[in-house]
């Protein structure tokens, strides 16, 4: 019997696998891993980059090339091209030079000696100088270099300024820079504030629109805000809380006139940071060998000179020692914590003195159930990652936070405030459930982060089920290609954007 042939099926493109245009992206920041790094913000430059030169994107790196990047290391080439720029009545040459971050994506390093020849990469007098030349060298070194983004992606209030510029010069010359733009801020506290008498200076005052709106300007960032086709920060709830005058460091009406272009990506992590490949730590383990990190607690216990018990709860905290981590909340509620419950508690940070003193004056006063290094030790750090039972992390406001996420990579149960990346990352265990990944609370109360601290400590008398949510903390997606793939989303956004406009 003759069979009618199969209609041939329509293909049914599976979520994911769409095909993808590649894109060229610039990506500017004052600091990428491995060439300088002071901050986080060197993470993601360094990282992100790669992740999406992964998914088949042209993406390079701009940034001021400092006297601290190692050029023999780095093999910093010189590209034989340079420009000059007007800056404040004067006139600045940049140099291109020309070196490549870890997996070979391309990146373009500014040489200008009176700006940038220095140690630092932040913290100069004139640092709104050296950033406003920088904003200004973005938009102008792609003409020179015979390569174009079509988008333009800059990080934080020390690019910012490019976007005002490539706004401007895209109405005035489209042909020449059809580029589009996205803004990432990685803390809204840095801004790039200036004053009227440098906005007249800089040539930025025709950029400061007309009305209430203007008055809220006076910074790189909220320019770089108002002009950038897309504006991403590193969290959904932060790019939310932002929008308050709670988050919002008097930014928030303009986040608030780009809500609608506003979006939150959270951050990844490095390849590198995972227990089993921790040089760090007594004893490498994975989700299948998780009875190795009692090895690794036994270790820390020593090395912090606390009494050596598998059964004690270990809490670890590693961080910055301010307020927007939560110190005052920590000084205040681990007092009662470690005069009531039998804990062990081993700190690691530095910060403002007073609460490097009360820390250290608890590790005084208990000298069997509290230790505190008030140091910088990568080492210590991932002994702790690797070997404590819970983490802390109770920020007054955090926009992505990685922390939390390395402590459950490592197995290590957070306890978090619910805000910004920690409301992202970190889902709540109610009591008896087989759900969550660590312990949530809400009010920024030591009462609160108590109440967050009893249930896990009650939770960890069952072991079976600790062991559990150790287990879906560790198997969590904290990658940077997951990430990757909404930057595209956004980036697309922008094209589209940018087409409109
Ligand atoms: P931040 O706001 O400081 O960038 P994150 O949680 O995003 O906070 O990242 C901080 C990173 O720095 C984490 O990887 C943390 O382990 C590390 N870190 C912070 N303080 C110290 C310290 N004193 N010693 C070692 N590592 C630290």
């Amino acid at each position: 019997m003759n069979r009618p042939s199969p209609r041939p099926q329509p293909r049914i493109p599976t979520p994911g696998a769409a095909p993808r245009e590649r894109l060229r992206v610039l990506f500017a920041a004052a600091e990428a891993y491995p060439l300088a790094k002071v901050g986080g913000l060197a993470d993601v430059a360094g990282s992100l980059p790669l992740a999406l030169a992964r998914l088949g994107h042209d993406v390079r790196l701009i940034m001021p090339l400092y006297a601290a990047v190692d050029r023999a290391r780095f093999r910093v080439r010189d590209t034989g091209r340079s420009f000059a720029l007007p800056l404040r009545g004067g006139q600045e040459t940049a140099r291109i030079y020309e070196a490549s971050l870890d997996g070979g994506v391309p990146a373009y390093l500014l040489e200008n000696q009176r700006l940038y020849g220095r140690p630092q990469v932040y913290g100069e007098a004139d640092d709104l100088e050296r950033f406003l030349f920088f904003g200004q060298a973005v938009v102008e070194a792609p003409q020179q270099l015979g390569w174009a983004p079509q988008v333009l992606h800059c990080h934080d209030w020390h690019a910012a300024p490019a976007l005002p510029i490539l706004h401007r010069r895209r109405s005035q010359a489209p042909e020449r820079y059809p580029w589009a733009s996205l803004l990432t801020i990685h803390n809204l506290a840095y801004q790039g504030p200036f004053d009227d008498r440098f906005a007249s200076e800089a040539g930025l005052r025709e950029y400061l629109p007309e009305g209430a709106i203007g008055g809220s300007l006076h910074s790189f960032l909220g320019l770089g805000i108002y002009y950038a086709d897309q504006v991403s920060t590193v969290s959904e709830t932060y790019a939310r809380e932002i929008l308050t005058s709670e988050y919002g460091y008097g930014l928030e009406p303009v986040l608030q006139q780009r809500r609608r272009d506003l979006s939150g990506i959270v951050n990844g992590l490095g390849e590198g940071d995972f227990p089993a490949q921790d040089p760090h730590l007594v004893a490498k383990y994975d989700a299948k060998s998780l009875s190795q990190k009692a090895v690794n607690k036994a270790a820390l216990q020593r090395r912090v000179g606390l009494p050596p018990d598998p059964h004690i709860p270990l809490l670890g905290m590693v961080g910055r020692l301010v307020e927007q981590k939560g110190a005052d909340l920590l000084a205040e509620a681990l007092e009662p914590l470690l005069s009531r419950a039998q804990v062990q508690l081993v700190v690691l940070g530095t910060g403002q003195k007073p609460y490097e003193e009360a820390l250290a004056d608890l590790a005084r006063r208990y000298p069997r159930q509290a230790a505190v290094q008030l140091v910088f030790d990568a080492s210590l750090a991932s002994l702790i990652y690797g070997g404590a039972d819970l983490f802390l992390m109770p920020s007054r406001y955090e926009p992505c936070g990685l922390g939390q996420m390395i402590a459950m990579r490592y197995g290590t149960v957070p306890v978090v405030r619910r805000t910004g990346g920690l409301a992202d990352t970190v889902a709540d265990c109610h009591q008896g459930s087989e759900r969550g990944t660590g312990f949530v609370f809400v009010q920024y109360t030591a009462k609160a982060l108590l109440g967050a601290l009893g249930r896990a400590l009650a939770a960890f008398q069952d072991q079976g089920a600790w062991r559990r949510l150790q287990l879906r903390g560790m198997e969590g997606d904290y990658s940077w290609e997951a990430s990757a793939r909404k930057y595209e989303v956004v980036y697309r956004r922008a094209l589209e954007r940018a087409s409109l406009s």
